[in-house]
């Protein structure tokens, strides 16, 4: 009796997970876990145990910087409060930087983020996976961003 009632509990437990799995569609744990880094003359290229591979031009990655400094410079004239708006990215073309800026070095920061050191001497941007997820400028997950980068190019 008492073992075949441990056996439902467990069943139970994995069919759960399961399910949570299904239901937070975008943000599974898979989605937000690299597969690949790599790094390109003039993009980032992460490619997510999900399958979908994302790029991230170096300008954009610059301009996206998640560190206060930057996400401040982004919500100028705002109010603090949209910082953490579903849109918290604020305006990205704030941020000024040159056509042809390059990351001078790239860490990982354990296991849930990576670090960009760029040639303009800003450093203290950790990107943590998920927010790169987020932020994938793809057609696919951003329809309306490549236009917009088009236009400041
Ligand atoms: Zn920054
Ligand atoms: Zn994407």
């Amino acid at each position: 009796m008492v073992l075949s009632f441990v056996f439902k509990l467990t069943n139970f437990g994995i069919f759960k997970g399961f399910q949570f799995c299904v239901t937070m569609g975008k943000m599974t744990k898979l989605s937000i876990s690299p597969k690949i880094l790599k790094k390109h003359e003039n993009a980032f290229q992460v490619e997510w145990k999900d399958g979908h591979a994302s790029w991230y031009p170096y300008r954009y990655l610059r301009q996206m910087c998640p560190c206060a400094e930057c996400a401040i410079i982004r919500h100028e004239g705002k109010d603090v409060h949209s910082l953490f708006s579903p849109q918290g990215d604020g305006d990205i073309s704030l941020i000024d930087v040159s056509e042809d800026i390059q990351p001078i070095d790239i860490q990982l920061v354990g296991r849930y983020a990576v670090q960009f050191s760029w040639d303009d001497g800003h450093n203290t941007g950790i990107y943590p996976f998920e927010v790169l997820r987020e932020t994938c400028p793809c057609p696919e997950c951003m329809p309306l961003q490549p236009d917009e980068l088009e236009d400041t190019n």
